[in-house]
């Protein structure tokens, strides 16, 4: 599905080098595959060994950096950050990786997530005299940094950890050192990979194969990682409660070539299609997916059911992201010009139409009649997900639960309101079962929260919302 149409988006990916010449521009390679994780933000900062030095900005990865600015790019370690950010969230100040310069020494840090307690912990530092600069919560890391009396860096950065909670990877560069820390539940996917003798860190393997990086293994849940010139160490700074990685990483957001947790995307996407061809069969004559995120998935229900696997619905790729946003009253037709319904392929045709997830539900009632207009007979919706009843407190923005039309409607209620022959969800086992996971284990290695309202970690009081973070 189209994230921008959809109202679910990822919150950001980060990219690090360890040990070669070429440190940004292969930062500026590896953001470029993780683009689909932010499209609002991008910037890296590199260390020569002396200073950190930064370019970041508003706008896609190859709108932020043109070449010139790699001239003054040049290092042998880097970090980069692309981001998404939501109203209230934007601006050049949050966009990352954020750097806080003092007489001694500097730190950048990019995050991939979002910290639950974040708020409580600003209060406590703001009372405390810690002066903030932006509104991201991810620059209580660094003031936690800054205030801690360990002597070493990585015992401050390790003590700092133990005192936040919620979804986080960070990427932390000094001077003289590349820190990368995942929180215990393991929530958000970051990988290690190498090239040459440079180590790389990425949110997504894609990232890994677009710089020629060979992926070695991922980062664990409760892990510190400290890569400098006396080479790669691991701590552990909390004991990982088991793994909880997000589920929508699988469903909707990493790329289809990226393996998370160290399961294909792609392979995972065919399976809950299959999947949910075992659950929720149908008669038809056409299975097609709403491009490009539920076309793995569409193709796996079509394997499984034998009817044929149809590009019953195109992706306009030229609509850019300065495309003038229709009015509220010509929002179907902006729908139109992101998405079209092929005539030749649905015309008198029963289609099965496979989506990833369901939101608000107001694209799916768009795009079910986009192909009734062009001549379907019947339209049976079926979801390679289950119904998103909870909202995220994780890094994902999927609105507030009262946005979110499975929280508060039956499944007979949403097909009603898209106009479907027939809806179906697929169920949390079957999501399991699909991606791979024993759920006959209580600890079934994945963050299921959105779907059943079982967060894996504590959620505070005053959780910060969705739409502010990262
Ligand atoms: S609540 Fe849902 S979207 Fe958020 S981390 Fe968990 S599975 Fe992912």
């Amino acid at each position: 599905m189209l994230a921008e149409i959809k109202g679910l988006n990822e919150e950001c990916g980060v990219f690090a080098v360890w040990g070669h010449k070429d440190a940004a521009q292969i930062t500026y390679y590896g953001l470029h595959s993780l683009q689909h994780r932010g499209q609002e933000g991008a910037g890296i900062i590199v260390t020569d060994g002396e200073k950190l030095t930064a370019h970041k900005g508003l706008g896609l990865v190859n709108e932020v950096f043109a070449s010139k600015d790699f001239e003054t790019l040049y290092g042998k370690a880097a970090i980069g950050h692309v981001r998404y950010a939501t109203a209230g969230g934007g601006g050049l100040a949050n966009v990352q990786p954020l750097l806080f310069r003092s007489q001694t020494s500097s730190l950048a840090i990019a995050h991939n997530g979002n910290l639950v307690n974040a708020n409580q912990l600003k209060h406590q530092l703001e009372s405390m005299g810690s002066i903030f600069q932006s509104t991201s919560d991810t620059e209580v890391l660094a003031h936690l940094i800054k205030r801690s009396t360990y002597p070493r860096l990585e015992d401050k950065m390790m003590n700092s950890l133990t005192m936040i909670k919620g979804a986080y990877a960070f990427v932390v560069l000094t001077e003289d050192k590349l820190m990368v820390a995942l929180d215990p539940n393991g929530l958000r996917p970051l990988s290690l990979g190498k090239l040459g003798d440079a180590y790389v860190v990425a949110s997504e393997t894609c990232a890994f194969d677009v710089v020629g990086a060979k992926f070695e293994r991922e980062v664990k849940p409760g892990e510190l990682i400290v890569i400098d010139d006396e080479g790669i160490r691991s701590e552990v700074f909390a004991q990982s409660s088991g793994r909880a990685i997000c589920s929508m990483e699988y469903i909707y957001f990493a790329r289809p070539d990226s393996n998370v947790d160290e399961i294909n995307v792609h392979k995972a996407r065919k399976n809950l299609g299959k999947q949910l061809a075992l659950q929720a069969p149908i008669e038809a004559d056409v299975v097609t997916g709403v491009p490009d995120s539920s076309i793995s998935a569409a193709i796996g229900y079509a394997e499984q059911t034998g009817i044929p696997y149809e590009l019953g619905l195109i992706k306009n790729r030229y609509v850019g992201r300065t495309f003038i946003q229709p009015s509220q009253e010509l929002r179907e037709q902006g729908v139109k010009m992101k998405l079209s319904a092929v005539r030749g392929v649905v015309e008198g045709k029963r289609v099965v139409m496979i989506d990833d997830s369901i939101v608000r539900g107001t694209t799916s009632r768009r795009i079910v009649r986009m192909l009734r207009e062009a001549g379907a007979t019947e339209v049976h919706v079926r979801i390679s997900s289950p119904p998103i009843t909870n909202p995220c407190f994780y890094g994902i923005d999927t609105s507030t639960k009262e946005e979110l039309i499975a929280s508060s409607h039956s499944i007979e209620e949403m097909r009603e309101m898209m106009g479907a022959d027939s809806l179906e969800f697929l169920s949390v086992e079957g999501m399991l079962e699909g991606i791979g996971r024993s759920n006959e284990d209580t600890n079934c290695g994945q963050c299921v929260a959105c779907f059943t309202g079982s967060y894996p970690t504590e959620i505070y009081p005053h959780t910060m919302h969705p739409h502010d973070k990262c």
